[in-house]
């Protein structure tokens, strides 16, 4: 794990994967860099990294600072060893339905969506955000379960009419309490991805929960749902990473 800069909410993710690691019996370094770490230098760690055989995967925590190109970073990751599957490799896997890592969160939705007996099969599925790293994979992901997928966003026209009409809504768009009740079909399944720090402290989803349990069938709470999903579907990758590495 790589983590450059002092964000307090990186800090506390990385904590947080250090200590799943532990519990797993996983072996973990870490490497906290300061926040002005030349670009070179961060990819000379990571290409270290890539080339230690008793190492089987490699996360940068994002977002790293301005003066690093993000892209370049994800590139600089052996596909092999990308546990996150933000590689522009793995992205591609994903896309042609033929992966061996999935990104975390929208693998941790997918798994809390099967593990609740739900069938996305010919289900209306609705994911609101298209970010790169949850967003567009959740979607992918939900069409290849055969979900009928809408992807909505900022530029999206009548949104309560989209997410109205979703057996499966999944909210990634860093707004707290963005989709209220009243934008929830009766009975649907509520996913929510939102992870906001609101009033200092207090956590809070995409999710206005309170009127949405009353509309939806199911629903995932923030803090506790998505959250921890992403750090287990991490440890799944990295355990994936190790007998992918083993078996060549
Ligand atoms: P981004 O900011 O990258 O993407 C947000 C998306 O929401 C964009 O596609 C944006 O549209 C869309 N959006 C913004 N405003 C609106 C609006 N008014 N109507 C409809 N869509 C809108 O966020 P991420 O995908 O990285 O994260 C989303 C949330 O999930 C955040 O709260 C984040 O903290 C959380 N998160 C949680 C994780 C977990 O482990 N549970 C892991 C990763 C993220 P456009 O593209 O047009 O700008």
């Amino acid at each position: 794990m790589i983590i450059v800069g002092d964000d307090p909410a990186s800090r506390v993710y990385v904590n947080n994967k250090k200590k799943a690691c532990e519990e797993c019996g996983i072996y973990s370094e870490e490497y906290a860099l300061p926040a002005n770490t030349p670009e070179k230098e961060l990819l000379e760690l990571i290409d270290t990294l890539n080339g230690r055989k008793e190492i089987s995967g490699i996360l940068v925590q994002l977002p790293v600072p301005e003066h690093i190109d993000e892209k370049k970073i994800i590139s600089a990751i052996s596909p092999e060893k990308d546990v996150d599957a933000f590689h522009p490799i793995n992205v591609g896997k994903i896309m042609v339905g033929d992966f061996d890592f999935v990104p975390c969160t929208p693998a941790g939705v997918m798994e809390l969506i099967a593990e609740s007996g739900i069938d996305v099969s010919g289900k209306e599925c609705v994911v609101v955000g298209r970010s790169n790293i949850v967003g567009k994979p959740q979607a992918m992901l939900l069409l290849h379960k055969n979900g009928t997928v809408t992807i909505c966003h900022s530029k999206t026209k009548n949104l309560a009419e989209k997410t109205k009409a979703a057996d499966i809504l999944v909210a990634a768009v860093g707004i707290p309490n963005f989709i209220k009740g009243d934008m929830i079909k009766p009975g649907a399944v509520v996913i929510d991805v939102g992870i906001n720090r609101i009033e200092g402290k207090k956590l809070v989803g995409d999710v206005e929960f309170e009127s949405a349990e009353k509309v939806a069938g199911a629903i995932t709470p923030v803090p506790g749902g998505v959250g921890p999903m992403t750090i287990a579907m991490l440890m799944k990758n990295t355990v994936r990473a190790a007998v992918v590495q083993a078996e060549k």
